[in-house]
């Protein structure tokens, strides 16, 4: 028998309607790129976002499912995207801003995105990316100067006057449409996209709200540092409107002293971002000691692993909780999240550190579980080590568009995350390895076996391994062990250069070591785990 409740779609524009209706007045400030500040409420922000849907439906013709992609930092106009794009029965797709040109290119083709809306002062970047699009899609340039010129036909955002009241009502959506889309790093280079549904946002969005995620409500006020462009900026800019928290978006003041100072000047009790930001923010605020004590409350920390050391710098100087969570962008991203239970809390702040460092217990709709070598399912022991594999209903089932790598990562209802752990009888993950190859640096991905093949076309390389070594500042870096061809001779400096035509600089590794040979396993693979092993011992003398 089924249940008699009324069928109320779970949709993207009824969390704006909510906060709408509930929360008018709740901000939105906006840290322009530019360096002014711009205000508005969430009424405003509902009032444009609507003509916004309306004008996308009426000047590009957007037809239900389309892919409309963003190129932007965190800012106002940003959020109006996220809200009309679904609300005019699209899809949004905010464009990592951070990859290489060939790689933002690869993207677009891939979604084959039909309007671009890009922020001003990332056009310089924008326009290497046009001559390798294959189609030809509209532009959008948000906060351009009348005169701005760009090497592009394009409009203004401030021309679609989105002040003039909308007529048309939001696009029905069905709540299993997609709403969102995110690509990521695939190990051979090769991106992979990541549809979200209204169904799936909402449900994310009313999670990470209570109590043991992030715990938000209508009298915070959150500073979102991670980007519009990695997995939805954890799901904020839904879940600000569902709890009523004021949002600050910082667009590209993303330095420690901008970000003290936002938290300083709006009041900011929460905020998200990786371990780099965090650690940069600490020792900034230990160089400049605040007069008075933060009005921070907890920062949210994730995308890799974090120090206990940070935890312990904020908790001790400062009185600002670090809370650690872990997710994908293919688990929307919240998958488990490091709060210590009442037993917990008889322990010594250093034991309670140990537990909040590891990466937590999964949300409810959530389910984990470690696959052993052989197949098998770990005990939830603390000791055996497995892949996580995990489902839900925030949970990617297939990739857009690439059915090879959609059969190999999720199989019988689960999904292969590719990290590798533990998780202990209370619950808790602890993620101790990596099995897909790929390096994460200050919250970006870095493909080791990209690096291998590139460096190896180099005419002096014979033969070419890059593992992630730990790095103070950014988590990891990779480092690229070599070994030389004969009567040749190769420099950092020349690697540097060779490489810095396919990768973003961030990518390009800056230590290298030179070595009569690589390490391989029984079956004549590089051996990784040999090398970093060399590493730890001290074994590997790197040259920058
Ligand atoms: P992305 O899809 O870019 O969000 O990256 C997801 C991956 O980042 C995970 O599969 C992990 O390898 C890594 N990651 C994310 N959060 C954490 C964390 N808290 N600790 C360790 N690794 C993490």
């Amino acid at each position: 028998m089924k249940g008699l409740m009324m069928h109320f779609p779970l949709t993207v524009p009824s969390i704006l309607e909510y906060g709408n209706r509930v929360f008018p007045s709740k901000q939105v400030v906006t840290l322009l790129p530019n360096g002014s500040l711009h205000r508005y409420a969430f009424a405003d922000l509902y009032r444009r976002s609507r003509r916004l849907s309306e004008v996308l439906r009426l000047r590009w013709n957007i037809a239900p499912g389309d892919r409309i992609a963003t190129f932007a930092w965190n800012q106002y106009q940003h959020l109006e995207l996220y809200y009309a794009i679904p609300g005019a029965g699209a899809v949004c797709h905010p464009l990592n801003i951070r990859l290489s040109v060939s790689q933002i290119a690869w993207i677009i083709n891939d979604a084959q995105d039909k309007v671009i809306f890009i922020d001003a002062s990332l056009v310089p970047v924008f326009e290497k990316v046009i001559p390798m699009l294959d189609h030809v899609p509209d532009f959008v340039i948000i906060n351009a100067d009348k005169d701005f010129k760009a090497g592009f036909r394009f409009m203004h955002y401030e021309d679609l006057e989105l002040d003039t009241p909308a007529t048309q009502d939001w696009v029905a959506a069905d709540e299993d449409d997609a709403c969102g889309m995110c690509y990521t790093t695939g190990t051979t280079g090769e991106p992979k996209g990541v549809l979200y549904s209204h169904r799936s946002t909402y449900l994310h969005a009313m999670s990470i709200m209570s109590p043991n995620a992030f715990n938000i409500s209508m009298h915070d006020t959150a500073l979102l540092i991670v980007p519009q462009f990695h997995v939805m900026a954890w799901g904020f800019p839904y879940v600000c409107i569902l709890a009523g928290a004021n949002m600050i978006m910082p667009s590209s003041h993303l330095q420690s002293q901008a970000i003290v100072q936002l938290i300083q000047q709006e009041k900011v009790t929460i905020a998200n971002g990786v371990p780099a930001i965090w650690l940069q923010v600490l020792d900034y605020l230990k160089k400049n000691p605040p007069a008075e004590k933060l009005t921070l409350r907890e920062f949210f920390v994730g995308g890799s692993a974090v120090p206990e050391s940070l935890l312990q710098g904020f908790d001790e100087l400062f009185g600002i909780r670090g809370v650690h969570a872990w997710g994908m962008t293919e688990t929307s991203p919240l998958g488990t999240i490091s709060r210590l239970q009442p037993h917990h809390e008889r322990l010594s702040p250093d034991a309670q550190r140990k537990i909040r460092s590891k990466q937590g217990i999964e949300m409810p709709a959530v389910e984990l579980r470690l696959i052993k070598e052989d197949g098998t399912i770990a005990a939830r022991d603390g000791e055996t080590t497995g892949e996580f594999e995990i489902r839900g209903a925030w949970v990617a089932g297939r990739y857009y568009n690439s059915e090879a790598h959609s059969d190999q990562a999720f199989v019988d209802g689960w999904f292969k995350t590719g990290d590798v752990g533990t998780i202990d009888p209370d619950g808790y993950m602890l993620i101790t390895d990596r099995k897909k190859d790929l390096i994460k640096s200050g919250g970006e991905w870095i493909s080791s076996i990209a690096l291998e093949t590139a460096l190896v076309a180099h005419p002096s390389i014979k033969e070419a391994c890059v593992i992630a070594v730990p790095d103070a500042k950014w988590a990891e870096r990779p480092l690229a062990c070599i070994v030389i061809e004969d009567g040749t001779t190769v420099s950092p400096d020349d690697l540097k250069t060779f490489l810095k035509g396919s990768f973003a600089s961030f990518q390009v590794p800056d230590q290298y070591v030179v070595m009569q040979e690589i390490p391989k396993t029984s079956v004549g693979k590089l051996n990784k785990k040999a090398l970093r092993k060399l590493y730890q011992e001290g074994e590997l003398k790197p040259v920058k």
